[in-house]
């Protein structure tokens, strides 16, 4: 009989392909197996809300990964910690560490071509991933995928391979992470034997396509440089298809052997950028109706509007918005849980506010000039703005007023106060202001 222990972390990695990110780290990984007899696997949680969870939304997903684990499986139990506490305890084995077994899927399923969207920023790359997918050992090899970090390379790679292994699955396509090309290579410098040597070469040498991901972990590693270049060669020689991903392009990783960059520039070096606003958007409304989640289109805007750099964070954005109304029980996520949601990213815009921040943000709204309005002119187009800056500066950041008056021209503290009470007194009474106060507040806080 299968180690029931192992059964399970097996199973957990299936779940985590099929179920939402959200299912997966609220309801899902807290389950422990407490034993396995007469083909039922029982497994504990936390609390009797955590069960009742789990099995309305995942009762038939547990049952099938579990079958298909082990056939020695026929149905499953969740106990709620005190029904754990009744179950016999002292039948468990001593709790041993679970077996390293090999992956039982290389590729992660969600990474597909269908789930990529393809905008501006994405759309070559995107056609040569097709490209090598629909024809491998053509002309695009090696195929080297370069950009910053989350956005979309490791993706790329996984839908090469998933679309390979359906459309060619008597192909051997192989994805590793330079890290893990490096551990096997120490590996087997380690063991000294030929065996182990072989055994490495064999791994690497007779596969149909080989993708490195984060090739750029490959500098300052002169052995494993010297032992993927021949990797290469012999792989390129005999027609096989190499696709490389990493962080930048090979002219700009330190200490990589000239004759390795000169043989990634032999195929297609491409890269990947940063996506527009209506990339954003569509990405995040795929990853909505991929993973079920019920967003407010508010919160996906919010969401889109305030991240633009790494599609990995912009999703855990989204992630925590839809754990967040989880917990909460809120069938939907909408605008009012988004501040708490997302409180430590909200927190560190905060951090960022600064006097400066500020004083550009009302220069900017007033179209006047920063010298104007820490000068000396008495003008009402630059009092006014000067004002609402000082009104600002005390609201938002609480700061001492004699610093305040500094930031403007050496101001007395008086000056300040006056400029404080006139403005509060004119957001209460004067719409205009209160519009101006209200927008510069948030353009402050757009960060
Ligand atoms: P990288 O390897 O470049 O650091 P990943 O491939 O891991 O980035 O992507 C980070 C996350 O963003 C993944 O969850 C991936 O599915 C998602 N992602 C990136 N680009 C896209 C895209 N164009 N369409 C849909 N999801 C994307
Ligand atoms: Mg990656």
């Amino acid at each position: 009989m299968q180690n029931f222990r192992n059964i399970w972390a097996d199973t957990l990695k299936i779940l985590q392909q099929r179920v939402s990110v959200v299912s997966f780290d609220l309801w899902i990984k807290s389950l422990e197996p407490i034993d396995f007899k007469d083909g039922i696997m029982y497994l504990s949680t936390t609390s009797e809300t955590a069960k009742n969870r789990v099995l309305k939304l995942h009762e038939e997903q547990i049952l099938d990964a579990l079958k298909e684990v082990s056939d020695e499986i026929q149905n499953f139990k969740v106990l709620d910690p005190e029904e754990s506490k009744n179950f016999n305890l002292n039948k468990i084995e001593p709790h041993k560490e679970v077996e390293q077994s090999a992956p039982l899927c290389n590729f992660n399923s969600k990474y597909t071509f269908e789930n990529f969207v393809v905008g501006k920023s994405n759309q070559v790359v995107y056609g040569a991933a097709t490209g090598v997918a629909n024809h491998p050992f053509t002309k695009i090899n090696p195929l080297f995928i370069y950009g910053g970090v989350g956005l979309g390379k490791t993706h790329l790679l996984h839908a090469i391979g998933n679309y390979l292994r359906k459309t060619r699955p008597e192909l051997n396509v192989l994805y590793v992470t330079c890290n893990n090309f490096t551990t096997d290579y120490v590996e087997s410098l380690k063991s000294g034997n030929a065996s182990a040597n072989s055994s490495f070469r064999q791994k690497y040498r007779n596969v149909d396509v080989l993708m490195v991901d984060d090739i750029q972990f490959i500098s300052n590693k002169t052995g494993t440089q010297e032992e993927f270049f021949h990797t290469f060669n012999d792989l390129y020689q005999n027609n096989k298809q190499i696709i490389i991903a990493s962080d930048r392009p090979p002219k700009e990783i330190a200490t990589l052997e000239e004759r390795l960059r000169s043989r990634f520039s032999m195929g297609l070096i491409q890269d990947i950028q940063t996506p527009d606003y209506e990339t954003r958007l569509a990405i995040l409304q795929k990853k909505c109706s991929q993973e079920n989640y019920n967003v407010d289109e508010d919160v996906v805007n919010y969401i889109a509007e305030h991240s633009d750099t790494n599609i990995r964070e912009m999703e855990g954005m989204l992630h925590k918005v839809v754990f967040y109304a989880e917990l909460l029980g809120k069938p939907k996520a909408t605008m009012d849980i988004v501040a708490d949601a997302l409180k430590d990213i909200v927190d560190t815009t905060t951090q960022s506010v600064t006097p400066e921040r500020i004083v550009d943000c009302v220069c900017k709204y007033f179209n006047v000039s920063k010298e104007d309005i820490v000068g000396k002119k008495k003008n009402k187009e630059i009092v006014e703005p000067r004002q609402i800056a000082m009104y600002l500066i005390y609201e938002m950041l609480d700061l001492p007023l004699m610093k305040i008056g500094e930031i403007f021209g050496g101001r007395d503290h008086t000056t300040v106060i006056n400029a404080r009470t006139k403005i509060e007194q004119m957001y209460k009474e004067n719409n205009r202001i209160k519009v101006c106060v209200n927008d510069l507040k948030n353009m402050v806080n757009r960060i």
